[in-house]
Formats: structure tokens, sequence, C-alpha cells
């Protein structure tokens, strides 16, 4: 493959699809089943705007049904298209099954670039795209669930949920028709930052095996790795953010779309994030320096690079200068097909997207849940779970009243241990607890089969034994 001959976002998907399959035993015919995406709905709709009528282009692409409902963000970007909404879709099939969030894949986009629109002219395009989408059941709690994903957010889902509620008045699980909604209208504590935390997880993961971390060429902890990160939005932002004050990592670039931020004593992400707020950009941030060809920081020396915005951005052209040893995938398809190649050949470990930024979809899959039971998290057994600590400590103190001083409860571990898990515990507990798991069954697959070299194969491997599986139950 040369610069010029790239693949598109959904044939770089289904080469390395293909990639794994040839070395899986699947019944003839199920691989093209799987592969294929189900359907894709365009939607051209018009809205009254500034006292002209503009039209839309949008779409929601369903790629699997072994599981229902279907599940996957909804973008909103100028350059959104079929190919690449579809590539999005089948990578939710994957990442869904791989995490064993019950749903099949799914993904919506809307060609639209949102920093031109105030905010209620963005309400009255999404609420006209949503009953688009939703008079269709292509957002429904049973069928489609959307969520947010690049130039949405939590207002957008509201929006979406409300205009749903509209339509279907009598629907009791009308909430649960979308993710990733404000706590206020039904959202979930911890989902903003989920696909960050994830990121934070994945690495947390990796890290505790030692035999991983050297196949990357590092060693250690987290502790002091240089990364760099591109896109500093939702995703990584929050990854970016917890690395630095949780595990103690340096964040020492940080590329935006007007160019990149370079700092080798590291930067301070909290600042660089409310400056780019404040300002539109990056680029005149006084305490680092500036390379207005932000994407050329992608190939600076680090131990850890985490590509955080679009797709395609380490490709053909650039996968030879890339020097960081670990990629950790946070945004999708962040690494072409043609460029995995070269990468995989010159040793770099690749966390895949469909592990690495699965922390959203593990949460929306928590969130929607809790919609459909109508409770939070933690409502019924947490002040239960107190009294019986409570109960606990009591009697400790008791017994050991006469022992004197030296053998009385420490105050942070009488107060820690006392405690019962809210909603936001429980979220962590259950993300970190998902993040692990899916981690070890990539690895076995990584480290047990002789013909798997890396963990992207393995990760496809992993998760289309599930989704074959499910065909199997359905008697496909
Ligand atoms: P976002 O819109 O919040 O942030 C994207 C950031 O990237 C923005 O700060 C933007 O300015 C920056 N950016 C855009 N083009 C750039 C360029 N050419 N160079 C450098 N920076 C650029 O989006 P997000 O929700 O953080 O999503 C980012 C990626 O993560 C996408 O690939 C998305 O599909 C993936 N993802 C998001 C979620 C989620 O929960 N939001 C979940 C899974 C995967």
């Amino acid at each position: 493959m040369t610069p010029g001959n790239e693949p598109t976002f959904r044939q770089s998907v289904d080469l390395m699809f293909n990639r794994a399959v040839a070395l899986m035993d699947l019944r003839p015919g199920l691989e093209e089943k799987i592969r294929v995406c189900n359907a894709t709905y365009t939607v051209r709709f018009g809205v009254r705007l500034r006292g002209h009528i503009q039209t839309f282009t949008g779409y929601r692409s369903v790629h699997s049904e072994h599981m229902e409902p279907v599940k996957g963000g909804i973008r909103y970007a100028p350059s959104v298209n079929q190919d690449e909404v579809e590539a999005l879709a089948a990578l939710m099939t994957y990442k869904c099954a791989l995490v064993e969030a019950p749903f099949g894949g799914s993904k919506g986009g809307l060609c639209i670039d949102p920093r031109e629109y105030d905010e209620h002219e963005l309400e009255l395009i999404t609420r006209r795209f949503a009953y688009e989408l939703a008079k269709r059941d292509l957002i429904n709690p049973a069928q489609n669930v959307p969520a947010p994903d690049m130039g949405t957010s939590e207002r957008e889902m509201a929006w979406i949920a409300d205009q749903y509620a509209r339509m279907n008045t009598t629907d009791i699980n009308a909430r649960a028709c979308v993710t990733g909604k404000p706590l206020n209208a039904g959202g979930i504590s911890g989902r903003v930052e989920a696909t960050g935390r994830g990121v934070q997880y994945a690495l947390r993961e990796f890290f505790r095996h030692p035999e991983d971390v050297k196949a990357a060429g590092l060693s250690g902890t987290l502790d002091g790795k240089r990364v760099i990160v591109q896109g500093l939005g939702n995703v990584g932002y929050h990854a970016a953010k917890f690395l630095e004050e949780e595990d103690g990592a340096k964040i020492v670039g940080i590329i935006e779309r007007d160019g990149a931020l370079y700092n080798q004593a590291g930067l301070d992400v909290e600042a660089v994030r409310n400056w780019m707020v404040k300002h539109g950009g990056v680029a005149s941030y006084p305490d680092a320096s500036h390379t207005a060809e932000g994407a050329a920081v992608l190939e600076a020396e680090c131990d850890i690079l985490i590509p955080a915005a679009l797709e395609g951005v380490i490709n053909l052209k650039n996968a030879h200068e890339i020097k960081a040893p670990l990629i950790i995938e946070a945004a999708n398809g962040p690494i072409t097909a043609g460029a995995d190649d070269i990468l995989r050949e010159r040793g770099t470990v690749i966390i895949p997207d469909m592990y690495a930024n699965a922390g959203g979809v593990t949460v929306s899959y928590f969130e929607w849940v809790k919609n459909l039971s109508h409770i939070r998290f933690g409502r019924m057994q947490r002040r239960q779970e107190e009294a019986r600590h409570e109960l606990i400590v009591r009697e400790l103190e008791r017994l050991s009243e006469h022992l004197g001083d030296k053998w009385s409860m420490t105050p942070n571990f009488k107060s820690k241990y006392l405690r019962g898990a809210d909603e936001l515990e429980l979220v962590r507990s259950g993300l970190d607890d998902t993040m692990r798991i899916a981690y070890q069954s990539m690895r076995e697959i990584w480290h047990g089969r002789e013909d798997v070299s890396d963990l992207r194969t393995a990760a496809y491997i992993a998760s289309i034994e599930k989704v074959a599986a499910s065909y199997r139950a359905k008697g496909l």
C-alpha cells in the first residue's frame, strides 16, 4: 500500500476484521454475514433558520442486530459520510461484544459544523434530526439507543430524549431511548468522563502485566511516563487529566485543531483546557512551545501516544515516523490498516480502539439499565451497607477497648469503611471490572496463540467469537 491508495475508514476496519477471521474457523458464509453492515438510513430534512430553509443530511447505520437494541453514538461534523458512519457502526458491534455490553452495533452522524450555530439553532436541528430517526424506530429504547460522540454532548442527548418522549407519551421507558444524558434528565453519574476513565483503566490494566509492558519496550508503572495526547475534547481531556492527576504520568504534548503544545516538564491539563475554552484554541497558551503543524507532534518522542480526536491520523504517510512504543487508540480508527501493518512490524504495541474507548458504551449500558429499572444504583443498599459496617466497627471497638490506643482503628480507615458505595463508586467499580476482564480476554489470545502477535487481532477474535455465538443461538 502507498500513501496514494490508503483504504477508506470502512475498508480499513474490514481489512483488520479479515486479518482476524483468516485465523478463525467460522462456519461458511458467517464471516460475510458478520462483516457487512445491515442497513444505513440517510435522512435529509429542512430547518428554517435565519429566515431561510437549510437542508441537512444525517445518517443512522445499523451494522449488526445479533443483539438488540443496537447502540452507538451520534457524531456532528462536516466530514460525516456514509463510509465513516458504517465503519463506526461496525466498530460498535465488535466493541460491545468485547466488553459484554448486550447490544448490536450502530452509529449516527449529521453533516454539520456545530460551531457555526448557536444553542437555540442546534436545538431545533437536533430535535428535527431526532424526529426523523425516532419515527423510523432508529431511536427506540428496545431497538436503537444513541449516545454522544464527536461534536455532541449531554446537551444534545437531553434534547433527543425529550423529543422521543414527546412523540411517545405513554412509553414508560422513554428515557432509555438515548444514553449520555445529564443527571437531571435520567443520566448516570460518571458517564461524561466514562470514555476517558476507561482509557485510564485500560492503561492501568496493561501496566499490571510486566510482560506486556516489556513487549512495548517499557518498564515500571505509569508514574513518570511521557504522554502525548491528540484532541483535548471529552475523551482526550478526561484521559489526560486522570493520568496526570492520579497516576503521575507527564503529559508532554497536546495536539489540537490549531496546533500542538509541547513541554518536556509536563503540561497542566486543566490549565490548557481552561485556556482552550476561553480562547477557542491552544495556540497562545503561555507555558509551552507551540507548533502550528500539530500533527507533526504525533511523531515526537514519548512513551505513550493517545490519539483521541479522529480517525486516520496515523497513516501510510507518517507511520514510519511514529516513535511512541505504546499507542492507545482513544479515538475510533486513528490508525489506518496500512499504518497498523507498519507499526506492528516495528514492534509498536497498540491497545486497540474497540477495547480502549469502550468505557463510554460500558457506562451507557449502566445508564440504560438504570433507566429501565427506574431507580438509581445503590439507592436500596447504601444505608443498609453502612449500618452493617457500623455494627462491625462498634464490635471491634468494644473488643479492643482494653488493648489500648495501639489497637484502635485509624480514623481514615473508619470513615472509609463506614461509607456505603454511591452511584458514582458503583459505576467506577463496574467500569474497572469490565476493562480488566476484557483485557484478560484479549491477552489470553495474544499470548496464548502462536499465530496472533498483536492485541488488535486478539480483540477482533475475542469479539467475533461472541458475535458468532449469538448468531448460532439465533439459529443462523
Ligand atoms: P469531542 O468533540 O469532545 O473532542 C474532539 C477533540 O478533538 C476536540 O477538542 C477537537 O478540537 C479536537 N480535534 C478535532 N480535529 C482535530 C485535529 N485534526 N487535530 C487535533 N485535534 C482535533 O469528541 P470526543 O467525544 O472526545 O471523541 C473523540 C474520539 O473518541 C472520536 O473518535 C470518537 O468517536 C471517540 N469516542 C468517543 C466516545 C465518547 O463517549 N464521547 C466514546 C468512544 C469513542
